[in-house]
Formats: structure tokens, sequence, C-alpha cells
């Protein structure tokens, strides 16, 4: 069996695992394959065992794969995305992870009502008040939520984020508390056009602990494809 197959069926494993410990379905959580880095064989590998979901960070990379790969994966754009990229993905791409502020939710919006397609994002929110990441503030979520919801063509389907490194993840067990609460605080609000029903949380490193507090997608990378090796020139 390859090396790919062999740690994708022991995430599977694991995650399912991490579900029967806290009464989970299985099936209440996607896995999302992130390939950033990896080369079109290694994704056609998990495909060919099963997985339909894969996560990118770069606009160009994912386009790239997208053209060359099978027309049924679901793409997922994970990375910080600028507004003059929008245009390459809109309508092309399951979900979009990384939404952030009104401005990039209204050029989505705007590209999606012109290209007459709809487009399902996610709000990426910084839990951890970690300087050097994306997101909007926990306090932030509910207004940028609320105004971005007002856009046509565009749907909120739940939020993302992304925990701080960490040796133990049990550290991170209640970073994804919060979020959890969070979605559930917004979902109370009961606003149109909003969906509370993906919690996109946890990586190679605390999808189990992330799957514990109610995580509905996972993005795992290195655990399926291997470590990552940047040149000078690609930086993530
Ligand atoms: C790279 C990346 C991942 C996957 O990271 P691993 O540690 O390799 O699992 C998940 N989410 C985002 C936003 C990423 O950029």
């Amino acid at each position: 069996m390859s090396e790919i197959i062999e740690r994708l069926e022991h995430v599977i494993h694991e995650m399912n695992r991490a579900c029967k410990s806290v009464n989970r379905k299985p099936s209440e959580v996607c896995l999302v394959a992130v390939s950033k880095t990896k080369p079109a064989d290694m994704i056609r590998e998990a495909y060919e065992a099963g997985v339909r979901d894969f996560g990118e960070n770069k606009v160009q990379e994912l386009c790239d794969k997208m053209e060359r790969l099978p027309k049924d994966i679901r793409w997922h754009m994970i990375g910080h995305l600028q507004r003059n990229k929008v245009k390459y993905i809109v309508g092309k791409v399951a979900l979009i992870h990384s939404v952030d502020s009104m401005r990039l939710a209204a050029e989505i919006s705007r590209l999606a009502v012109l290209n007459n397609v709809n487009q399902d994002i996610l709000i990426q929110v910084n839990v951890a008040k970690e300087e050097t990441k994306f997101g909007v503030t926990s306090e932030g979520t509910l207004e940028l939520v609320r105004n971005v919801a007002q856009l046509p063509n565009v749907h909120i389907c739940g939020l993302m984020t992304s925990a701080p490194y960490v040796e133990d993840s049990n550290e991170n067990l209640p970073i994804f508390h919060k979020m959890s609460q969070l979605a559930v605080d917004i979902q109370k609000e009961n606003l149109d056009n909003v969906d509370m029903k993906i919690l996109s949380m946890g990586m190679s490193q605390d999808y189990v602990a992330a799957i514990k507090e109610g995580s509905t997608m996972i993005r795992v990378g290195s655990k399926i494809f291997g470590q990552r090796y940047y040149t000078n020139t690609s930086v993530e």
C-alpha cells in the first residue's frame, strides 16, 4: 500500500475514534485534504482512495490543479485571498474559508452576481488573537456576519479558524470550544442567508481535539501528504 493511502487511513481511523469518544457520527465531519505544494499525482492517489475535498492556499496553484484533475473534486480555498484574485476562483471553488473583511466579501459578491453564480463562504475568525494570523476578532464576528449576509450571491455557511501551533493539542481545546460557542451564539440570531453548519477547524496537529469540540470540517495536510518543502520562491 502506498504511503499516502496508509496515512490517509490512519487519519480516518483517528477521526472515527475521536467522533466515537464524544458520541458524534463520523459522517458529521468532512475531511479536507490539504494538498498545497504537493503534485497532482499525489492528489490523484488520495482521490482514488475516495477523497473528494482538497484544500489549497494559493490561487494560481489551485487553478492549475483544478484544470488538470477530475472535475468532481470539491476545491477549498483555505488561504488568505486578495481581492484582485477573486475573479479566478469565484463560482469554481466549493468553499472559500478565508473571508475576514467586508471588502473581500463585497468583491466576491460583485463577481458572483456578474457571473451569475453563487459562492459559499466561511468567515475566518482569529479566535486566539494571534498577530501573525488573518481573521476577524471573535468580538467583531457577529457584526461582519450581519453585514456580509446582506450581500447577494454569497452564502455564509459557518466559521473557520486556525489554532496556534502547540506541542500538546489539548492546549487548543479552549480555542475550539470558544469557536463552537461563537457559532452557537450567531446561529441564535437566526439571520437570513446565514448558516452555522460548518465549523472548519483542526489541522494535522490538532484535528482530534477540534472534533471533540464540535468541528465539522478538518483541514489535514502533512499528516496525509507528508512534510512540505518550500523553496525560496514559494512561501507559505
Ligand atoms: C496548510 C494549512 C493547513 C494544513 O496544515 P497541516 O499542518 O499540514 O495539516 C490547514 N489549514 C490552513 C489554513 C493551512 O494553510
